[in-house]
């Protein structure tokens, strides 16, 4: 870290800590000195409903800390279900009008959010680091990404095709693609604004209305969000409305004008929602869910391309906290110790440090749970017999006593009777095992709930492509891991999800398919 930075960190440390990220009703934010990056934040604290920037209709507000800090470093109204009554009618209210559009007049209106969202891009940049402790390089992507979905998306607009069926010579039978109406995204905290951007495009090109319910504990990237959307979208089209799961995403979900919910986040609040939804209506509900991902190394591969992309798999620039992390290394046993050896040199390496910093490989974790959920798998590694090789704590020295740091970490010899190997960490832990017959690889792969993504590296294109076939994950790579490509369908099989996003199917999964049998008279 250069001195500066340092300078600038260490100052932030006097403020006042708060106890968890999201800390209840305030009236007054923590006085800062002028030149703090985060003033700004302060003063976005609006959601965004009916094309209206306003705070909760009691006036209440939930506090954001900065996750390295600890520092509160803004606040977001804490919404009402009155405020999720009034933001689903206004989406009913405005569908219609969107969906009325010319394809290209919708398409041209998505092109411009995302015009006006890249022009706000550092800003967001700074503060969607600076609230999920996620670090600042890998994050530029982030606003590229949510605006490349949206450019994507747009030029789709004109595949909302249905189709002529041959059923009968004497009729004509047809089928339309009609918007739901309203749909709900809830996201959770890993990618805030990309989540509530590229993950809504699908369902605004299809005709719909969006109502998103950003993550209680990095929210404040969502309220410019609804600055931009205010003022590139027509009023209701997209809606901000802030606030914890149990109340305000609860509201969302049991609405009775929302009939669709796509929802990213963790498998148990997954099946909550679907429980939820299930109570009040029929519903339809997508689920992006979590991972426990294999990574499996053949023998046939240099033991430094495994390790290099076997850590950067991990996604430790973000802790580990990412859905497609390949948490589970499995190696097979010829190359075992070359891999171990490297794969952990390469962990030890990563900087830990102020994520604004450019050079620094990995942040803080996002909050304080997060933090608790992670040193408790530090304990049950312990106890289940995984080999700790490096981490497993929180890190020394003065800077890392306050915020929410754990060491990145690799456990090698896991196997699938302990947790670690079976559990989502969502966290910086690398989990390392051994394998020496095919059978041994697929059965140790296929061993948990999840089933989101695989890896499989191999110089053998048989091998390769029989094992991921064996492989019940949804998304797979062969000589790759973490990447996502614009347009390729991306969702879990298992406990890991249902449907697939961020392909074509993903802006159909936002329609229902109406038929018409044109009776024709006979002759
Ligand atoms: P989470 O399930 O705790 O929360 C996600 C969102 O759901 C938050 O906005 C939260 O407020 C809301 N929520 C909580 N309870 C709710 C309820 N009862 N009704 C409605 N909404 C409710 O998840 P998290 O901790 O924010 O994120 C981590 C999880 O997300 C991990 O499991 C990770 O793998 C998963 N994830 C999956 C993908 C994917 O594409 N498959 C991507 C990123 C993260």
């Amino acid at each position: 870290m250069i001195r500066s930075e340092a300078r600038r960190f260490y100052a932030l440390r006097k403020a006042r800590p708060v106890a968890g990220k999201s800390n209840g009703p305030v009236d007054r934010l923590v006085e800062r000195e002028e030149h703090h990056p985060m003033n700004y934040v302060t003063q976005a604290d609006r959601m965004l409903i009916g094309g209206e920037l306003v705070h909760a209709s009691n006036g209440a507000f939930d506090l954001s800390i900065d996750p390295a800090t600890e520092e509160v470093i803004g606040r977001v109204p804490r919404a009402t279900v009155e405020d999720v009554d009034r933001a689903v009618r206004a989406a009913d209210a405005a569908w219609p009008e969107w969906f009325a559009l010319t394809p290209l007049a919708r398409s041209r209106a998505m092109r411009d959010f995302g015009k006006a969202l890249r022009a706000r891009s550092e800003e967001i940049l700074k503060v969607e680091v600076a609230d999920t402790g996620n670090t600042i390089t890998p994050m530029r992507g982030d606003v590229g990404f949510s605006v490349d979905s949206l450019d994507y998306y747009a030029g789709l607009a004109h595949e909302l095709k249905g189709q002529t069926i041959p059923s009968t010579h004497e009729n004509l039978h047809i089928t339309l693609r009609e918007p739901y109406g309203v749909v709900v995204r809830i996201a959770p905290f890993n990618h805030p604004l990309m989540f509530a951007v590229a993950r809504t495009a699908a369902a605004l090109a299809a005709g719909n209305a969006i109502v998103v319910k950003p993550p209680e504990t990095s929210p404040l990237s969502a309220m410019i969000l609804s600055q931009i959307a205010r003022d590139a979208l027509p009023p209701g089209i997209f809606n901000v409305v802030t606030g914890d799961g149990r109340t305000v995403g609860n509201a969302l979900v049991q609405h009775p004008l929302v009939k669709r919910i796509a929802f990213i986040g963790s498998p148990q609040t997954g099946r909550a929602i679907q429980r939820a939804a299930a109570e009040v209506g029929v519903k339809h509900v997508s689920l992006e869910l979590g991972g426990k991902n294999p990574f499996i190394a053949f023998p046939d591969v240099d033991p430094e391309r495994i390790a290099e992309a076997a850590v950067r798999g991990m996604n430790f620039a973000w802790q580990g906290q990412s859905c497609g992390s390949t948490s589970r290394l499995l190696v097979h046993a010829d190359i075992y110790d070359a891999v171990l050896k490297r794969v952990v040199e390469k962990v030890r390496a990563i900087r830990l440090g102020d994520p604004q910093s450019p050079d620094i490989g990995m942040g803080p974790v996002n909050s304080r749970v997060q933090l608790e959920k992670v040193l408790s798998f530090f304990e049950s590694a312990r106890t289940d017999g995984a080999r700790l090789m490096t981490g497993g704590k929180r890190p020394d020295g003065p800077m890392f006593e306050r915020g929410f740091w754990v060491e990145p970490t690799v456990y090698a010899d896991v196997e699938p009777g302990m947790r670690l190997w079976q559990e989502e960490v969502f966290g910086p832990i690398l989990s390392v095992g051994k394998w020496r017959s095919f059978e041994e690889a697929v059965e140790k792969a296929n061993s948990t709930e999840y089933g989101l993504t695989a890896a499989v590296w191999t110089n053998d294109v048989n091998d390769a492509l029989w094992m991921v076939r064996k492989i019940r994950a949804g998304h797979t790579w062969i000589n790759g891991s973490s990447a996502h490509f614009i347009g390729v369908p991306f969702g879990g099989m298992k406990s890991s999800g249902v449907e697939r996003e961020e392909g074509i199917e993903e802006m159909l999964g936002y329609t229902e398919t109406k038929t018409i049998n044109i009776m024709l008279p006979k002759g």
